[in-house]
């Protein structure tokens, strides 16, 4: 069995970053930039405008009653002139108009037919100057994949397109005589397949294209088949099942038969009978079948792979200090991913039954608590590293 930290170097020494593409802003989101270091386009805001809708004035003529000599609304292209004695009507974010160099507020302002009567206010409150957010050529750095955030600071700087990597596409294969679709009715020995639709969504979470291919049964032939046209089609195959000791075990057959294998079983508990090979120039990742041990392996093993062909280090979780609340055992001999439910005050519990194949805790689960080998049990009230998995949603 290896240690986990050797199995994933072994691994990701395969990874190849994707190429670059350029995409219009509006199709970014989630994608990352090849090069994370941006350089505004212009000065941000780009004009001088008012922060409050109230009076653009001359701060020396105040305190006094000025003559009301015009507006100017967000978004004008020519502006009155605020000449000595007189007050222009402004806008949040309408150009300063010449002349002006303070704003007040409209709420301070008695206005009576064309004169305005206004208290004295320093030069400059009230208005953004050009720049004043960032300057042209700033450099500004946005590390990972693109958000909401993100894509506002982008397109006020004015970037209309960027370079992403094109995300890597992730060929998911799903194998076992007793596999079902998702609500079909089951016959006899049969059960749904768990993992075609949980990878594939893990997949799009860190970033890559799922090409979802038919399931296969355990027939060595079709594995075979299936295989090489995924590894032809796909920069890494990720299989469900197959990899285990069983006499249908064939997921594992094949790749010792046509590919190489890198390793086959690690110390990391659920999710022993791992196997990474290469098939052609592929990398195939064969998850054991239970649908916990899948998801666990593809989060320790897939997900940083994916995001290493993105360009990106490490898993992109948060990792955290939690206080264990309850007794779990494990295999000492393995590094266990315990499924917890971790609440406001940092305190973890377990989610459920911890046995590879319940699946129904991993719908409350937050975190994976990390409890290193050696030892065989959690001790209530310890603290362990745990790794924030989905967004509240569960795995
Ligand atoms: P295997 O790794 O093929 O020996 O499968 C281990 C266990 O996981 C068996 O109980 C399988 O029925 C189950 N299993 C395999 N593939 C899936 C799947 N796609 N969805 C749900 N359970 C599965
Ligand atoms: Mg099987």
């Amino acid at each position: 069995m290896l240690a986990l930290e050797d199995a994933r170097s072994r691994l990701l020494a395969r990874v190849r970053q994707t190429d670059g593409e350029r995409v219009a802003l509006a199709d970014a989101h989630g994608r990352v930039l090849v090069a994370p270091s941006v350089a505004a386009q212009h000065d941000v805001p780009p004009f001088a405008n008012s922060a409050m809708d109230g009076w653009a004035v001359r701060a020396a003529d105040l305190p006094a009653s000025l003559d009301i000599a015009g507006e100017v609304a967000a978004g004008a292209a020519t502006l009155p002139e605020v000449r000595a004695g007189t007050a222009v009507r402004i806008m949040t974010g309408a150009p300063l108009p010449p002349g002006a160099d303070a704003v007040v507020q409209l709420e301070l302002a008695d206005e009576d037919g064309s004169r305005v009567r206004l208290p004295a206010v320093e030069a400059g409150t009230h208005v953004r100057p050009a720049g004043g957010d960032t300057r042209r050529g700033t450099e500004i750095t946005l590390n990972g994949p693109i958000g909401p955030g993100a894509l506002a600071v982008l397109a006020t700087l004015g970037v209309g397109t960027v370079e992403v990597r094109r995300r890597p596409r992730v060929a998911i294969l799903s194998s076992g005589d007793e596999l079902a679709e998702p609500g079909a009715t089951l016959g006899p020995g049969q059960i749904h397949d768990a993992n075609t639709v949980a990878l594939a969504a893990a997949v799009r979470e860190a970033g890559g294209e799922p090409l979802l291919l038919p399931r296969v049964a355990d027939d060595a032939d079709a594995i075979e088949v299936a295989l090489l046209s995924a590894a032809r089609d796909a920069d890494l195959v990720v299989t469900s099942g197959g990899v285990s000791v069983g006499r249908h075990d064939h997921v594992r057959a094949v790749l010792e038969r046509r590919g190489t294998v890198n390793f086959w079983r690690i110390a990391v508990q659920p999710g022993k009978p791992l196997l990474v090979a290469d098939l052609d120039r592929t990398t195939v990742i064969g998850l054991p079948g239970n649908p916990v041990s899948a998801l666990v392996t593809f989060e320790l093993f897939a997900r940083p792979f994916i995001r290493a062909a993105l360009g990106m280090a490490g898993d992109g979780r948060r990792h955290l200090l939690v206080t264990m609340r309850d007794a779990v055992e494990k295999d000492p001999e393995r590094c266990a991913f315990i499924r917890v439910a971790v609440d406001a005050r940092l305190e973890a519990h377990s989610a459920g039954g911890q046995g590879s194949a319940q699946v129904r805790p991993l719908a409350g689960t937050d975190a994976l608590l990390i409890v290193p080998i050696g030892v065989r049990a959690t001790i209530p009230g310890e603290r362990y590293e745990a790794i924030l998995i989905g967004e509240g949603g569960g795995a």
